[in-house]
């Protein structure tokens, strides 16, 4: 089955063919380091991590490279403005590179607790910066930029093609435009390459022009991705808000020097909070700190797992809720059927093979990850009968095992090696249901049966059957 994916230029689904058999090159748009990440940078970097990994399941060779804003993202939505880590080291008090190291190191810190693989390279726009002056002083001699007061700006007007990604029309782009605070622009949509440096400027390097600036945040993309995967490779990715303008000024510089650039387009979709947009003056705002506080990072991984990396996700305590005794259910089959294990029985592949066959059909069609999660709840399913039989056959509790350990594990990210029950509810459910289940023992001792069929029922009707066997009697949630 070849992988489908929808590539965000052509606006649809497409075969993905890759550039070179069997290798992927992707690049996806990291973070700038000037604050901790948030909640909806989890469903970004999750998606495209959950992408890489099943690519590498599927027996590709992946080269993924993500980089480091730590310089030239300024505070505008124009891009206009005082530099955002600079602006974050004046208020602290301190050096411009401490803060981006320090929310570098954030950034992975927590990308690790999520389980997300680190890229292959997480080059700097501050260690790029010949290169990206070499790419603007190619577009000033194809004619596409111009400089003005020791600036540098790509000229809109050259390329007709611009904001074909985001769908825009640029002639209706200026007549919305506010007046300009700055008037050495040629044309207000015009986007700067290169920033003359202020006197007094922190973060600052020799340019052939005024002698000293710093560069745009749409121009390192464009001279890393080509340095580390060729002119043209295969997958570039960011989240949907980076459309316009990063990804399609990156567009118009590469087309613009004769670079194939990326052949597809994804973004993933944006994450709200109760149904709002996050943003810090709504007071909304979630870091991914504190919901990996809140809640077991692996739950948060599922919740970004469980909707399609193009659809938009709502953030709710009552979402999370539903996500972690969903993700509980997964791991409590698994390790059912780890514990039921014989040692030295190994998998034969043999059985179950449809639902491997279902997931990666799911997974090949633009990366379904929901319908991908629906056929392991399926399969847990099956497993639980399997289970529930008194002389189960071990290849079979094999099988299904390494189904779990490697769709849920390897590939979602979402079922690991070792499970271990973090979450302190999910521990005092098991006491309640402890006691419940003492309790209808000792009515049932009492021939209290009304009372003992009540305890059942009521449990039945919240979503917990209860097993009785030889052993005694268990529990499990009811399959919906
Ligand atoms: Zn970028």
């Amino acid at each position: 089955m070849p992988i489908v994916l929808y590539n965000s230029l052509s606006q649809q689904k497409e075969e993905f063919v890759p550039l070179h058999p069997n290798k992927v090159s992707m690049y996806v748009c990291g973070p700038t380091v000037y604050s901790d990440p948030h909640i909806g940078h989890a469903k970004t970097y999750v998606s495209f991590d959950v992408m890489l990994r099943y690519l590498k399941h599927q027996g590709f060779k992946t080269f993924y490279v993500q980089n480091i804003t730590d310089v030239g993202h300024l505070l505008g939505d124009d891009n206009e403005g005082e530099d955002r880590i600079l602006k974050k080291a004046r208020e602290a008090d301190q050096e411009p590179m401490a803060i981006a190291e320090y929310y570098a190191y954030r950034y992975f810190e927590v990308m690790d607790r999520l389980g997300v693989q680190r890229p292959d390279i997480s080059p700097r726009a501050t260690g790029h910066i010949p290169e990206q002056l070499e790419l603007i002083q190619d577009l000033m001699e194809r004619g596409y930029a111009y400089e003005v007061n020791g600036s540098v700006y790509f000229n809109v007007a050259k390329y007709p093609e611009y904001a074909a990604l985001s769908n825009r029309d640029t002639e209706e782009m200026k007549s919305g435009t506010r007046v300009e605070v700055r008037s050495e622009k040629q044309n207000s949509q015009d986007f700067a390459l290169w920033k003359r440096a202020e006197g007094g400027h922190l973060m600052r390097w020799r340019d052939p022009w005024s002698g000293w600036g710093y560069p745009g945040w749409h121009t390192e993309c464009v001279a890393m991705s080509s340095k580390y995967l060729g002119d043209t490779f295969d997958i570039h990715g960011g989240g949907m808000d980076l459309k316009f303008p990063h990804h399609d000024s990156e567009i118009a510089q590469a087309r613009c020097t004769d670079k194939g650039f990326a052949r597809y387009w994804m973004h993933s979709n944006m994450l709200t909070i109760s149904g709002q947009k996050m943003s810090k003056s709504l007071g909304n705002f979630i870091t991914l700190h504190d919901a990996c506080d809140e809640f077991d990072p692996l739950t948060i991984r599922y919740f970004c797992v469980a909707s399609h990396y193009r659809s938009v996700v709502d953030y709710s305590q009552d979402a999370l809720v539903g996500a972690q005794t969903a993700l509980l259910r997964l791991h409590q089959v698994t390790q059912a059927l780890r514990d039921r294990l014989p040692e030295n029985v190994k998998p034969t592949h043999q059985h179950f093979q449809d639902y491997r066959d279902r997931f990666c059909e799911a997974m090949d069609d633009d990366f379904s990850t929901p319908q991908a999660l629906a056929v392991l709840f399926e399969l847990s399913k099956e497993a639980n009968v399997l289970l529930r039989s008194e002389t189960p056959d071990p290849s079979r509790i094999a099988d299904a095992e390494h189904l779990f350990t490697s769709l849920g594990g390897t590939v979602l990210g979402i079922i690991p090696t070792e499970i271990i029950t973090h979450h302190k509810a999910d521990e005092r459910l098991a006491d309640v249901m402890e006691l419940m289940i003492d309790l209808r023992q000792h009515f049932r001792k009492n021939k209290d049966f009304a009372m003992s069929d009540q305890v059942r029922d009521r449990l039945k009707n919240i979503g917990i059957q209860l097993q009785d066997s030889k052993d005694g009697c268990s529990w499990e949630w009811i399959e919906s």
